[in-house]
């Protein structure tokens, strides 16, 4: 950029110095604070209105332990973030920079260009019921973070007005294993219902701009896709983090690396809410078949080590030859197939 200086008039920054015939009219100059944006430093004010005009408002809507995590990243990414909660979270909330309003008509009068929702799974019906969507504006974007897919898009279709948008998501991250970075880390996304318009196109875009920004491994797939494969790996993985958080693992002088990973299990599944565990139980249609899958697993492997036992336990009482080999084998369980029914089984029907 080329820049011109008049030293008849400096800027009010620019401080004249003690002048030498000698010396070039450019060098009469001395800039003072230069870490101070200077006022024709036009790319920088350019740069921070096209920031603004681009930005979007955001209402979080549940502004627990993961609408906070979140909102932090939006706000580093420029965006204009509100939030509202059952619980009075306006500390939380002015120490990332967000604006909290307690009362949920009071934040949609700043009509917000997206409200995305963050509340626990067992509440969101409640939530979405006493909403007063006819305080926003005719056409905002609802987004939905939720751990179970099925369930907020169906909530939505029921809830919101027709010419509303609808995102739904599921970041599969949480503060624990978010907290350093999101790079890799998948972002499952549904376009349930967005206008034909550019503007509401691009608005869905910048929402999702932010997750691709961070790196995440975006995979759009339908809500009902991604409940089926949440079941059989997100319920699970809580499912035995509870477990053996029940169990009572602990560290010990002698942890191996699988130990090891056992434990950072427990430590990634506590720090989640039971009521969010409970959901994805209670608002996953697939969850209880997977929870069956896994006691008969368990009882399979209980029958197979009994089986062997019990052949050592014969063979001490009424002699013979003890053969814990491969002829041994029929002790072993049959391994499981999708619905719980043993492969063997499945195969002779
Ligand atoms: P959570 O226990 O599932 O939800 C806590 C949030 O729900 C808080 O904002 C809380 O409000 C609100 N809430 C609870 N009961 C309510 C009620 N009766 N009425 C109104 N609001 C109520 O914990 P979370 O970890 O923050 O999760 C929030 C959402 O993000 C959930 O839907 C979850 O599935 C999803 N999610 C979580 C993770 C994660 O790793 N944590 C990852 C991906 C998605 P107050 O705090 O104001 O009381």
């Amino acid at each position: 950029m080329l820049l011109q200086f008049s030293p008849a008039k400096p800027p009010s920054n620019l401080r004249r110095i003690s002048p030498s015939s000698a010396v070039s009219p450019l060098r009469l100059f001395r800039i003072f604070a230069i870490d101070a944006a200077q006022p024709f430093d036009y790319e920088t004010q350019l740069k921070s209105e096209h920031q603004k005009s681009s930005a979007l408002k955001i209402a979080v809507v549940g502004f627990g332990n993961f609408g906070q995590f979140l909102s932090k990243t939006l706000i580093r990414h420029g965006h204009d973030l509100l939030a509202h909660s059952r619980s009075d979270h306006s500390a939380a909330a002015s120490a990332i920079g967000a604006r909290f309003f307690a009362n949920p008509h009071d934040l949609c009068e700043q009509h917000p260009d997206v409200v995305l929702l963050s509340s626990s799974i067992l509440s969101t019906e409640s939530v979405l019921r006493s909403f007063p969507f006819q305080r926003l504006r005719r056409n905002t974007l609802f987004v939905d973070v939720l751990s179970v897919k099925e369930f907020p898009r169906n909530l939505f279709l029921k809830y919101l007005p027709e010419e509303f948008d609808i995102l739904c998501t599921h970041p599969m991250f949480g503060p624990e294993s978010g907290k350093n970075s999101w790079s890799g880390l998948p972002f499952v996304f549904d376009k349930v219902r967005i206008g034909e318009e550019a503007s509401r196109i691009e608005r869905c875009e910048k929402v999702l701009r932010v997750f691709e920004k961070e790196g995440c491994r975006m995979v759009e797939m339908s809500c009902e896709e991604h409940d089926k494969h949440a079941a059989g790996s997100q319920f699970v993985t809580h499912t035995m983090g509870r477990v053996l958080e029940k169990f009572g693992v602990e560290s010990s002088p002698i942890n191996t690396k699988g130990y090891e990973t056992l434990l950072d299990l427990v430590e990634n599944t506590a720090s989640d809410s039971f009521e969010l565990y409970y959901g994805l139980f209670m608002y996953n249609q697939n969850a209880l078949e997977q929870l069956e899958r896994l006691d008969m697993a368990f009882e399979s492997i209980k029958k197979e080590l009994f089986g062997r036992l019990h052949q050592v336990y014969r063979k001490q009482l009424f002699g013979g030859d003890l053969d814990l080999g491969e002829s041994s084998n029929d002790t072993t369980g049959p391994k499981l197939v999708g619905n719980g029914v043993p492969v063997e089984e499945r195969s002779s029907s």
